[in-house]
């Protein structure tokens, strides 16, 4: 059982968790508990390590981090207690939790889960553990699995413990077509397909962190995502509650074309003017941006209103803007071009289905319904289940609405 930030907001709704963990106890599972920060602190810890200094070491940044999470995890453990149930939590290092090195954005190695499952057997004790954080094995210091990271614990623990379910408790009961609450059409979807919403979860939906379902995917765990805020009480620990169920594409009989629709803000988009059009350009402009650790995702190349030089156009993580301007302005002289334009203020519209594959003309319907709304679409990529276009960050929701309702997602 996983609980989310909202889920564990302060003390009365940290007794709730308590409840919903006891219904289960009482039903006779063994059970553990992977538990995020109380809402809004994970963001306050940044928010100080930033204040501290701007500049500051990735490992102290993960030391301040981490320490959301080692309070909910006592403090759940000390509730649990006060219902008369064997409790104990778990900090990264005490499993241990092993990660890679990479701070901030830690992978999980391997997770020893065998003291805890022997308390199951010896005295149904409950394990109560931090998510989101690790130990790096080699510097013994701690490390963190970036933002969300707590879905990534869960699933993590669930495999390693061989658990039968991975619960993801969170406050909304499920996956949706597209992010509820800016779409208040949105409907819940029963079944999702782990690729489904792997593309989900990496193109904006961020109910699931991405890393999260890889490792379901891989090593074929149930995650069912429900909601924290129904009454524990009238739970029937033996029926089937509302939620979303990731499971794998032959498990869902009725497949739609399109499942969902997810967008983000977080890009912004860079244009440079005027390149000479000849080999190696593209290296010229793009070997830079790599050597910067700068992930560029979509990339567009047109003739120039001129019709002898070309103008590329490719989009990179908001954070990374202006240090790309910076790059590229540097490169100037190697790649030759007139004029470097950017726009921060540009969003992502992605619509996911896997039944795409099998339909044609799918992106042609969005591209004439957005135009119809006078959207303007910036640049475009497509794969096999997904496309995505980038648009003015203005018309997100008037662009996502749009696609909801042209492919059939609003509810009845
Ligand atoms: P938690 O703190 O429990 O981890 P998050 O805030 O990380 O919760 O994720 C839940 C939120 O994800 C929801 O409140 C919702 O606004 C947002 N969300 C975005 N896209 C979707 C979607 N397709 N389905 C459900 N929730 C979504
Ligand atoms: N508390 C961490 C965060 O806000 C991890 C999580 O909630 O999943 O990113
Ligand atoms: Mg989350």
């Amino acid at each position: 059982m996983k609980f989310g930030g909202t889920s564990v907001a302060d003390i009365e709704r940290i007794r709730n968790v308590g409840r919903h963990v006891k219904r289960e106890v009482d039903a006779g599972h063994d059970v553990a508990v992977v538990v995020s920060a109380m809402a809004g602190k994970t963001n306050e810890l940044v928010a100080w390590c930033r204040e501290a200094s701007p500049l500051h070491d990735a490992r102290e940044y993960d030391a301040v981090v981490a320490s959301g999470e080692q309070v909910t995890a006592g403090l759940l453990a000390v509730v649990l207690q006060n219902m008369g149930l064997n409790a104990r939590s778990w900090l990264g290092w005490q499993l241990p939790i092993l990660t890679s090195h990479a701070h901030g954005a830690a992978r999980i190695l391997d997770i020893n889960g065998e003291e805890i499952v022997k308390r199951f057997g010896e005295r149904k004790e409950v394990a109560v553990i931090a998510g989101f954080q690790g130990i790096h094995k080699e510097t013994g210091r701690i490390t963190t699995l970036g933002r969300g990271g707590s879905d990534t614990s869960a699933v993590a623990v669930a495999a390693t413990i061989r658990a039968d379910r991975c619960d993801i408790y969170t406050d909304v009961d499920g996956v949706y077509t597209t992010d509820p609450r800016v779409v208040p059409k949105a409907r819940r979807l029963d079944k999702v397909a782990f690729e489904e919403m792997l593309e989900l979860a990496s193109l904006g939906a961020k109910v699931l962190q991405v890393r999260s379902v890889e490792l379901g995917m891989v090593h074929k765990v149930k995650i069912f995502v429900r909601s924290s805020f129904e009454k524990p009480e009238d739970i029937d620990p033996h029926g089937t509650p509302p939620g979303t169920l990731i499971c794998d594409e032959e498990d869902i009989v009725e497949q739609q074309v399109v499942t969902g629709i997810a967008f983000s803000k977080d890009e912004a988009q860079i244009s440079i003017r005027r390149v000479q059009d000849k080999p190696g350009v593209a290296a010229a402009i793009f070997g830079p941006l790599a050597e910067a650790n700068i992930n560029v995702d979509m990339i567009v190349q047109n003739v120039s209103a001129d019709g002898k030089t070309t103008d590329l156009t490719f989009t990179v993580p908001a954070g990374d803007y202006q240090r790309s301007m910076d790059v590229i302005g540097k490169a100037k002289e190697t790649i030759g071009f007139e004029r470097l334009d950017g726009a921060a203020d540009v969003a992502k519209v992605s619509v996911i289905g896997i039944g795409m594959r099998s339909h044609a003309g799918v992106a042609a319907q969005a591209f004439k319904a957005l135009a119809d709304r006078n959207i303007n679409i910036r640049a475009i990529t497509t794969s096999e289940i997904k496309f995505s276009v980038l648009i003015d960050a203005a018309y997100t929701e008037l662009a996502v609405r749009t696609l909801h309702g042209l492919y059939g997602l609003d509810k009845a």
